[in-house]
């Protein structure tokens, strides 16, 4: 039986005010080690450095979810973890949950899990479907597989806002999923030294489908310490897409709070309002 919405706490400053256009990392994984031994100061750098909110993806089914202002939490199973949860009924776990996620995600197929392609496909499958039962946004981790995943997204999600976390593909890639309902998310590969594919999809893409992320504690970008990436270098990201796109930090940020509202990201915190 599915749990009615909003019958859990969840995790907003409902008094801060959201007119003002805020930085948010839509992928950061708050939850795990090392972050999770230094939430407080990690938050505090990241607020300081101006990011207003941060969204936790699942990786084993539910984010071990806090409460701190402003950190919103989705729910997922990431296919490098498929092989775990082969005998799993996942809409039974989904329906234990402790919290109503604004996304479900990380999900998606990976060329270099070590579940096969079958199990992959049907744990994917499986939660594009509680995704449409839920009419929440999926956040999509995909390496390679471009094909098959595309086609699922179509059968089962085609009404709901796909966000492509840390997308690896090359632009002609980006256009078969920005025909459907994608919005494109960068994280620290784009700043890179060797990054040329990703800049090239980063000037290509619309800026009306352009989210920013850190998938922290990975994918740092330079300056920062390998696997000890941080919310607070989003701004690294959001300042290496401004010289791509020849545009300043400011039409970024009001553009990208604008696209996080579209992809349906903080709909929770509008509600509270
Ligand atoms: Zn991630």
């Amino acid at each position: 039986m599915a749990i009615p919405r909003k019958s859990f706490p969840n995790f907003l400053d409902r008094n801060n005010a959201i007119e003002s256009p805020m930085w948010v990392d839509t992928h950061c994984h708050l939850d795990v080690e090392p972050l999770c031994l230094k939430q407080i100061e990690v938050l505090d750098r990241a607020r300081n450095a101006g990011i207003g909110h941060f969204i936790v993806p699942g990786i084993r089914g539910p984010a071990k979810n806090f409460i701190s202002p402003n950190v919103l939490f989705a729910w997922g199973v990431h296919p490098g973890n498929a092989s775990f949860f082969e005998n799993i009924d996942l809409k039974d776990l989904f329906a234990q949950r402790n919290y109503d996620p604004v996304a479900i995600g990380e999900i998606g197929l990976d060329i270099q899990s070590p579940a096969d392609f079958n199990l992959q496909l049907k744990i994917f499958s499986t939660q594009l479907e509680i995704a449409k039962a839920e009419n929440l946004p999926v956040l999509i981790h995909l390496r390679g597989f471009w094909n098959q995943a595309l086609a699922a997204l179509k059968n089962t999600a085609s009404d709901l806002p796909w966000v492509m976390h840390a997308f690896s593909g090359n632009f002609e890639i980006a256009k078969l999923f920005l025909r459907g309902n994608a919005f494109i998310s960068f994280g620290g590969s784009l700043c890179f030294s060797n990054a040329k594919k990703t800049p090239r999809v980063a000037l290509e893409t619309p800026i009306e489908k352009i989210l920013l992320e850190t998938d922290a504690p990975d994918m740092a970008p330079p300056g920062w310490k390998k696997d000890e990436n941080e919310p607070a270098a989003l701004l690294d990201v959001a300042k290496k897409l401004c010289q791509i796109k020849k545009i300043e930090l400011s039409e970024l940020k009001s553009q990208v709070w604008k696209n996080i509202q579209k992809a349906r990201l903080m709909d929770d915190f509008a509600l509270h309002d």
